[in-house]
């Protein structure tokens, strides 16, 4: 097992790997930029270095500074959270050369599902049924217009390296192939400095069902069941649950075999996301993320597992420590994502936090690393808590989250704690009817 874990992250995810680590007695190093040297990680780690400046590329996404910072603590081992460093091959492998354990999947397996094109290749390889589109990437608008074709109308037009939504574009009909294609290919030139792009059937009115892996790149893996997270605002998500309104018993357990299956032939390493669309009973693969991920939360609280544990322990090489058997899924979840952003217009609102009141009470969970006097610094991504509730039945659930809202207190900002209370109220979400659409209506039509 690792000795001392640097955690290459802020904020609450920083906070939440932190906890992981003091649990299994290893000591831990926070890193940090100018601007978050007052930050909650960073008081609660045993030892911290700063970085760098304030912007991310100076410091949270600057290696030499980290594997410096890992020389100077004796780290043995760097756990990179989401964003920033946690899906570069390159930083995994720079690790490695260093000696220093990268709590994370293999490099290769980064850098296949890293680019879309490949991890689709990879993905129709192992038997994951994908989302019909062109074989590779398209070259240009005459090629691009073969492949519509044969797939029908209406496309979407995708970028390889896309993430964040970025560089997509939907055509429904031939001219306006054409200029997706062009805005697509500048859209993740800019983005990702790799302008390579391809086609994939539009789906008209999908959920996003996501299936958790762990691996122990041994040939060992297992599914943690889904989450749904359909409820999203510019592909972005905001409001995940687990399991999905939309599945069954069965259901889930045909398509969380069928990953399981494929990270066992791949010998994936820790943990892992298979994302799909799903329109009429049918799964379509759409990429898969190779790291933990913002709502992961939800899949503990429906299987008692804690999966930034087992991410350290399988990357120290040990085993996981659930075989499939072992998992159950046992009530509902649901995660509210609370950005610092005006509830309606999402313009982000960084600034000090005048008064925090956490809610609690059975099956309430709160991950944030902001406190009463906090003040949010303007650089990074304005997530800043998220609010996890469990009930034995979605109905439970439901009535427990309206509840934490209601008792959560953040004054000094915006947040968009008032959307989830509208949203807890609403029909269409009790009933769990809802696609990837439905919520930018919602917004559309004045909420
Ligand atoms: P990114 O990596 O940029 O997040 P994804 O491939 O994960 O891109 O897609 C993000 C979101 O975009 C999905 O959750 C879904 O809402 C939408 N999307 C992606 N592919 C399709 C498709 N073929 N048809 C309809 N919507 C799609």
């Amino acid at each position: 097992m690792f000795d001392k874990i640097l955690i290459a992250n802020r904020g609450e995810i920083a906070l939440r790997i932190l906890r992981a680590a003091k649990e299994l007695g290893i000591a831990t190093v926070a890193v940090h930029s100018t601007a978050d040297a007052d930050a909650m990680h960073v008081r609660l780690a045993d030892e911290s270095v700063c970085i760098g400046p304030p912007a991310a590329r100076d410091s949270y996404l600057n290696i030499p500074s980290i594997i410096a910072a890992c020389e100077i603590t004796g780290a043995d081992a760097v756990h990179p959270g989401y964003g920033f460093l946690s899906e570069n091959a390159r930083f995994a492998e720079v690790l490695a050369h260093h000696q220093i354990g990268f709590i994370g999947p293999k490099a290769q397996h980064i850098r296949t599902m890293g680019d879309k094109i490949e991890a689709k290749r990879t993905a129709v390889k192992l038997g994951i049924p994908c989302v019909p589109g062109s074989e590779g990437g398209v070259e240009d608008a005459d090629e691009a217009k073969r492949v519509a074709a044969g797939i029908g109308y209406p496309v979407l037009v995708k970028a390889a390296a896309g993430g964040g939504g970025r560089g997509m574009k939907v055509a429904r009909t031939e001219a306006e192939l054409e200029q997706a294609i062009g805005m697509a290919r500048s859209e993740a030139k800019a983005a990702f400095g790799d302008d390579a792009v391809y086609l994939e059937k539009y789906l008209e009115k999908p959920r996003h069902i996501e299936v958790q892996v762990l691996g122990d790149g041994r040939g060992n893996a297992v599914h943690l069941a889904e989450r749904d997270c359909s409820l999203q605002r510019r592909h972005q998500k905001v409001w995940e649950e687990g399991g999905s309104p939309a599945l069954n018993e069965s259901m889930r357990a045909e398509i969380g075999g069928i990953c399981a299956n494929a990270m066992k032939e791949l010998g994936y390493l820790g943990a892992g996301t298979v994302e799909f669309l799903y329109e009429d009973g049918k799964f379509y693969f759409i990429e898969m993320n190779t790291r933990i991920q913002v709502e992961h939360p939800v899949t503990e609280m429906i299987t008692g597992i804690d999966l930034v544990i087992e991410q350290i322990q399988v990357a120290s090489g040990g085993p996981l420590s659930v075989s499939q058997s072992d998992i159950k899924v046992e009530g509902h979840a649901i995660e509210c994502r609370i950005n610092a952003e005006h509830p309606e217009t999402f313009r982000p609102s960084p600034g000090q936090i005048t008064h925090y009141h956490t809610p609690g009470g059975l099956g309430v969970r709160v991950d944030s690393a902001a406190f009463q006097g906090y003040r949010i610094p303007p650089h990074y991504d304005s997530l800043i808590g998220k609010l996890i509730v469990h009930g034995r039945t979605r109905n439970e659930c439901l009535m427990r989250l309206r509840r934490a809202l209601d008792e959560f207190v953040i004054d000094g900002i915006d947040t968009t704690l008032p959307l989830f209370r509208t949203l807890v109220r609403n029909p269409d979400v009790q009933n769990g009817l809802y696609d990837i659409h439905w919520l930018e209506h919602f917004l559309d039509e004045g909420g």
